[in-house]
Protein backbone atom coordinates (compact mmCIF):
# COMPACT_ATOMS: atom_id res chain seq x y z
CA UNK A 1 0.00 0.00 0.00
CA UNK A 2 1.34 3.27 -0.73
CA UNK A 3 1.93 5.80 2.03
CA UNK A 4 1.27 9.53 1.87
CA UNK A 5 2.30 12.62 4.02
CA UNK A 6 -0.40 13.93 6.12
CA UNK A 7 0.60 18.10 5.55
CA UNK A 8 -1.21 18.39 9.34
CA UNK A 9 0.44 16.02 11.21
CA UNK A 10 3.43 14.96 9.27
CA UNK A 11 2.94 11.27 9.47
CA UNK A 12 3.13 8.72 6.80
CA UNK A 13 -0.39 6.89 6.72
CA UNK A 14 -2.07 5.03 4.18
CA UNK A 15 -3.64 6.07 1.44
CA UNK A 16 -7.09 5.01 1.98
CA UNK A 17 -6.71 7.69 4.93
CA UNK A 18 -7.00 10.53 2.75
CA UNK A 19 -10.12 9.10 0.34
CA UNK A 20 -13.06 10.93 0.22
CA UNK A 21 -16.23 9.65 -1.46
CA UNK A 22 -18.78 11.55 -0.76
CA UNK A 23 -19.61 14.84 -3.31
CA UNK A 24 -17.60 12.82 -6.31
CA UNK A 25 -20.24 10.66 -7.06
CA UNK A 26 -18.81 7.22 -5.54
CA UNK A 27 -15.27 8.32 -7.36
CA UNK A 28 -12.26 8.37 -4.77
CA UNK A 29 -10.99 11.93 -4.64
CA UNK A 30 -8.01 12.27 -2.65
CA UNK A 31 -8.09 15.59 0.23
CA UNK A 32 -4.79 17.11 1.52
CA UNK A 33 -5.09 16.20 5.76
CA UNK A 34 -5.54 12.57 6.42
CA UNK A 35 -8.99 11.46 7.54
CA UNK A 36 -7.95 10.93 11.33
CA UNK A 37 -6.99 14.99 11.21
CA UNK A 38 -10.16 15.58 9.62
CA UNK A 39 -11.95 13.70 12.02
CA UNK A 40 -9.84 15.47 15.42
CA UNK A 41 -10.84 19.19 13.75
CA UNK A 42 -14.60 18.06 12.95
CA UNK A 43 -15.03 17.22 16.90
CA UNK A 44 -13.40 19.83 17.92
CA UNK A 45 -15.83 21.95 15.77
CA UNK A 46 -18.71 19.86 17.11
CA UNK A 47 -17.87 20.35 20.51
CA UNK A 48 -17.18 23.82 20.41
CA UNK A 49 -20.53 24.18 18.74
CA UNK A 50 -22.10 21.88 20.61
CA UNK A 51 -25.39 23.96 21.61
CA UNK A 52 -25.90 25.65 18.08
CA UNK A 53 -25.72 22.10 16.20
CA UNK A 54 -27.62 20.28 18.63
CA UNK A 55 -30.93 22.83 18.63
CA UNK A 56 -30.08 22.83 14.63
CA UNK A 57 -30.47 18.57 14.94
CA UNK A 58 -33.65 19.08 16.77
CA UNK A 59 -35.26 21.81 14.38
CA UNK A 60 -34.61 19.48 11.54
CA UNK A 61 -36.05 16.50 13.38
CA UNK A 62 -39.22 18.34 14.06
CA UNK A 63 -39.29 20.05 10.70
CA UNK A 64 -39.09 15.85 9.39
CA UNK A 65 -40.46 13.70 12.37
CA UNK A 66 -42.25 11.76 9.61
CA UNK A 67 -39.15 11.14 7.62
CA UNK A 68 -37.36 10.46 10.83
CA UNK A 69 -39.58 7.68 12.26
CA UNK A 70 -39.47 5.75 9.16
CA UNK A 71 -36.20 5.71 8.86
CA UNK A 72 -35.65 4.96 12.65
CA UNK A 73 -38.27 2.62 12.55
CA UNK A 74 -36.76 0.96 9.42
CA UNK A 75 -33.55 0.76 11.19
CA UNK A 76 -34.73 -0.92 14.47
CA UNK A 77 -36.86 -2.87 12.60
CA UNK A 78 -33.51 -4.27 10.55
CA UNK A 79 -31.39 -4.30 14.02
CA UNK A 80 -34.42 -6.57 15.32
CA UNK A 81 -34.80 -8.87 12.66
CA UNK A 82 -30.85 -9.82 11.95
CA UNK A 83 -30.29 -9.89 15.91
CA UNK A 84 -27.11 -7.83 15.68
CA UNK A 85 -24.27 -7.82 18.88
CA UNK A 86 -25.55 -4.38 19.65
CA UNK A 87 -29.49 -5.10 19.63
CA UNK A 88 -28.90 -8.26 21.77
CA UNK A 89 -26.31 -6.40 23.98
CA UNK A 90 -28.80 -4.18 24.46
CA UNK A 91 -31.33 -6.40 25.48
CA UNK A 92 -28.89 -8.51 28.06
CA UNK A 93 -28.10 -5.03 29.77
CA UNK A 94 -32.64 -4.13 30.22
CA UNK A 95 -33.38 -7.28 31.50
CA UNK A 96 -31.18 -8.65 33.32
CA UNK A 97 -28.29 -7.19 36.21
CA UNK A 98 -25.20 -7.61 33.85
CA UNK A 99 -23.76 -4.28 32.72
CA UNK A 100 -21.41 -4.08 29.60
CA UNK A 101 -18.50 -4.81 31.43
CA UNK A 102 -19.43 -7.97 31.87
CA UNK A 103 -20.68 -8.26 28.67
CA UNK A 104 -16.75 -7.44 27.13
CA UNK A 105 -15.57 -9.61 29.67
CA UNK A 106 -17.39 -12.96 28.41
CA UNK A 107 -18.86 -12.04 24.60
CA UNK A 108 -20.36 -15.25 24.23
CA UNK A 109 -23.36 -14.29 26.29
CA UNK A 110 -23.90 -12.28 23.51
CA UNK A 111 -23.91 -15.78 21.05
CA UNK A 112 -26.07 -17.23 24.11
CA UNK A 113 -29.06 -15.07 24.23
CA UNK A 114 -29.17 -14.86 19.92
CA UNK A 115 -29.80 -18.52 20.34
CA UNK A 116 -32.38 -18.12 22.89
CA UNK A 117 -34.57 -15.54 21.02
CA UNK A 118 -34.06 -17.57 17.97
CA UNK A 119 -36.04 -20.23 19.67
CA UNK A 120 -38.15 -18.29 21.27
CA UNK A 121 -39.46 -17.07 18.04
CA UNK A 122 -39.57 -20.25 16.48
CA UNK A 123 -41.56 -21.70 19.26
CA UNK A 124 -43.88 -18.76 18.83
CA UNK A 125 -44.00 -19.31 14.98
CA UNK A 126 -45.46 -23.08 15.73
CA UNK A 127 -48.09 -22.28 18.03
CA UNK A 128 -49.20 -19.31 15.97
ZN1 LIG B 1 -2.92 13.95 9.47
Amino acid sequence: MTKTICPKCNKKRDEELFLVYHKTAGFPDTVKNCRICRNEKNRLLYSENKDILKMQNIKSRKKNINKYRKTTNIRNKKYTDDLTDGYVTQLLIKYTELKIDDIKLFPELIEAKRLLIQINREIKNQTT
